[in-house]
């Protein structure tokens, strides 16, 4: 193991500099040398006041293989979620209000609703091994994807499949 500082939590007080025996967290970077720390030996977590300190193994468990079975049941499970989120959403937008109104109580629970469906289908998606996250971020990777095409050799660039991913998240 080996210890971690994470810099938003650090207040800079230096309690770790004094306690580490090989000053590894005596940093101009800010993070604690990982060559320099003695296999975790944690005095830098127990001392810092701001608990900016925690320590983390040096390798994690290889992630097993999904049976194909449950993957594909995930997938159709998750398939299912998706069209009743289509569904409840269609009704939300029905019975919303106009003109800046919150709309109806039944609108606001269809899309309570709605939104619980999409984590549980996300939910599969991620057992079935597959997410890409919503939002800007993700918005932006695939934005970024279609402007620059890397091409790979041998690969034909998926631009219709970024497209339409693009178009749903
Ligand atoms: S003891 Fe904690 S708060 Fe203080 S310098 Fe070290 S990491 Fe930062
Ligand atoms: S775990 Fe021990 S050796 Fe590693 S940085 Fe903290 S005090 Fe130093």
């Amino acid at each position: 193991m080996y210890a971690i500082r994470n810099i938003r939590l650090c207040t800079k007080d230096c309690a770790c500099l004094f306690v580490c025996p090989t000053g590894a967290t005596d940093t101009e970077t800010g993070q604690i040398d990982k060559d320099k720390c003695l296999d975790g030996c944690r005095r830098c977590v127990d001392a810092c006041p701001s608990h900016a300190i925690s320590l983390v193994m040096d390798n994690y468990p290889v992630h097993p293989p999904k049976n194909p079975e449950v993957k594909e049941a995930l997938l159709a499970f998750m398939d299912r979620k998706y069209a009743e989120e289509l569904q409840v959403r269609a009704i939300a937008n029905a019975s919303k209000g106009t003109n800046g109104t919150k709309g109806t109580n039944g609108a606001r629970l269809a899309k309570a609703l709605a939104a619980s469906i999409r984590t549980v289908a996300e939910d599969c998606a991620r057992e079935a091994d597959f997410l890409i996250p919503q939002g800007k971020a993700s918005r932006e990777l695939l934005q970024r994807l279609l402007a620059e095409k890397p091409q790979v050799a041998g690969k034909v660039f998926p631009e219709a499949e970024l497209q339409e991913l693009l178009g749903l998240l």
